[in-house]
C-alpha cells in the first residue's frame, strides 16, 4: 500500500518527526482526499508546539492549507458555495467543523463556540485512523461536511495562505464589531492578525487607521495595508506618548474602534485608554492564556465602552476572505509578499523554528516539493 508522509508533533517542544501513514485510498461518502500544495505556519502552531493549548498527541499540525482534489468521495459534488467540484480543482477549506446541533450552533448561532467543534491540524490524534487530518502532510483526508472552497484562478495559493487564518479571523471580528463608515481605527500589533485587521478595516470603510507595533519592516507592511499613521513601540516606549500621537492622528477624543492584536495582556489597558467614550474595543489577540493583569473596570463603565471578543471564524468568513482576495489584486500581492520563508515537508521542523523566531513574517511548508528544490 502507498504511504503518505507527514510531519508529526509527538512531544511538546521536541523536533517534529517525519512519519508515514497508509494512503487512505478511496474516500468515504462526502469525504475528499486532497494533495497539499501549501501549508501556512500560524502563530497558533507555535503555541501548540510549546504545549500552551490542550491538544492530543501525536498530532499532524497545519490548519491553513490549500491543495488539489485527488479523489472525491461518493456524493461530494459541490463546494460550500454550490460550485461543482472536480478532481484536480485547487481548494481550501474551513479548518473547523461544528456540529450544527448544540446550544451554541443552533440556539445562539455562534458556531465558533460549538461544544464539539474539531479543527484540522489541532484536534485530531494522528494515531487514530485515517490519520491524515493536518496540513503538514503530503495529503489530507477531509471529513464529510467540511466547508470546501474552490479557489478562483486569479488567487494564487501564496496570496491565500499568506493571508491565512489571520484574514478570516479579522473578518469575523469585523462582523462582530462593525464599523460605521469613516470610523477611526487603532490597531495594536502588526503581526499577521494586526495586518489583516488593518486590511479589513480599510475594506470596511474605516477613516484614518493608526497602527502601533514594530519592527520597522512590519510597520512598512502596515502602511501598505492602509495604516496612515504608524507608531513604532521601540521608538515611542511609553503609553502616554503613544496616546498623545494617537490623539494627534484621530482627534482629541480617541479612536472610534481599537482592535487589540498583540496577545500581550497589558495591551488591553492601553487599548481601552485609546478608545473614545462610547467606542468599541475589540480583543482579538489573546489566543493563548498569558495570565492576569492589574486592570480598572471603572474605565469600561465611565467610558461606556463596548468590549467585544472574537474567536476563530466560520465558513462564511473563509468565503469572504477568498472574495476579498479575488477582487483586490493589490491585497493579493501584499499578502503573498508577506511570505518570507518556504520549506519542504522534510524541513517542517526547521520551518516551525523559523516561524517561532520571526517577528511576524510568514513561513510556509510545501509538502509535495522535494527538499532543496
Ligand atoms: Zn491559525
Ligand atoms: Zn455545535
Amino acid at each position: 500500500m502507498k504511504q503518505v508522509k507527514a510531519a508529526v508533533l509527538e512531544a511538546f517542544e521536541k523536533p517534529l518527526a517525519i512519519r508515514e501513514f497508509p494512503d487512505p485510498g478511496d474516500p468515504g461518502p462526502g469525504e475528499a482526499l486532497v494533495s497539499i500544495e501549501i501549508a501556512g505556519i500560524c502563530g497558533t502552531d507555535v503555541h501548540l508546539w510549546l504545549g500552551q493549548l490542550a491538544i492530543p498527541l501525536p498530532n499532524i499540525m497545519g490548519h491553513e492549507s490549500a491543495g488539489r482534489i485527488e479523489r472525491l468521495g461518493p456524493g461530494l459534488l459541490k463546494d460550500w458555495r454550490g460550485e461543482t467540484l472536480r478532481v484536480g480543482d485547487r481548494v481550501t477549506w474551513a479548518s473547523s467543523i461544528s456540529c450544527g446541533e448544540c446550544y451554541y450552533c443552533r440556539v445562539k448561532k455562534q458556531a465558533t463556540r460549538c461544544l464539539t467543534r474539531k479543527a484540522y491540524g489541532i484536534s485530531y490524534c494522528s494515531t487514530d485512523a485515517p490519520h491524515l487530518r493536518g496540513g503538514y502532510a503530503e495529503k489530507i483526508l477531509l471529513r464529510a461536511n467540511t466547508a470546501i472552497f474552490r479557489i478562483p484562478d486569479s488567487v494564487p495559493g501564496e496570496a491565500l495562505i499568506g493571508a491565512g487564518c489571520a484574514l478570516t479571523t479579522a473578518i469575523h471580528a469585523s462582523e462582530r464589531a462593525p464599523l460605521e463608515w469613516g470610523d477611526t481605527v487603532v490597531v495594536q500589533g502588526t503581526g499577521p492578525v494586526g495586518l489583516a485587521a488593518i486590511a479589513v478595516a480599510k475594506a470596511a470603510g474605516a477613516g484614518k487607521i493608526v497602527a502601533i507595533g514594530g519592527p520597522p519592516h512590519r510597520l512598512e507592511l502596515a502602511r501598505g495595508f492602509g495604516a496612515e499613521v504608524c507608531i513604532d513601540i521601540a521608538q515611542v516606549t511609553d503609553v502616554e506618548s503613544r496616546r498623545r500621537l494617537v490623539h494627534e492622528a484621530v482627534g482629541p477624543y480617541g479612536a472610534d474602534q481599537v482592535i487589540e492584536c498583540v496577545g500581550y495582556p497589558l495591551a488591553v489597558n492601553e487599548g481601552i485608554l485609546l478608545c473614545r467614550d462610547g467606542g468599541q474595543f475589540v480583543v482579538l489577540g489573546q489566543y493563548a492564556d498569558a495570565g492576569n493583569i492589574d486592570f480598572n473596570p471603572h474605565t469600561i463603565t465611565r467610558k461606556q465602552l463596548r468590549v467585544i471578543g472574537s474567536w476563530g471564524f466560520e465558513p462564511r468568513h473563509v468565503d469572504r476572505a477568498i472574495r476579498l482576495l479575488e477582487r483586490d489584486a493589490t491585497l493579493r500581492e501584499k499578502f503573498a509578499a508577506g511570505i518570507t520563508h518556504s520549506f519542504s515537508l522534510a524541513q517542517a521542523d526547521q520551518a516551525l523554528q523559523t516561524a517561532r523566531s520571526l517577528a511576524g513574517g510568514k513561513t510556509v511548508i510545501r509538502p509535495n516539493q522535494v527538499a532543496g528544490a
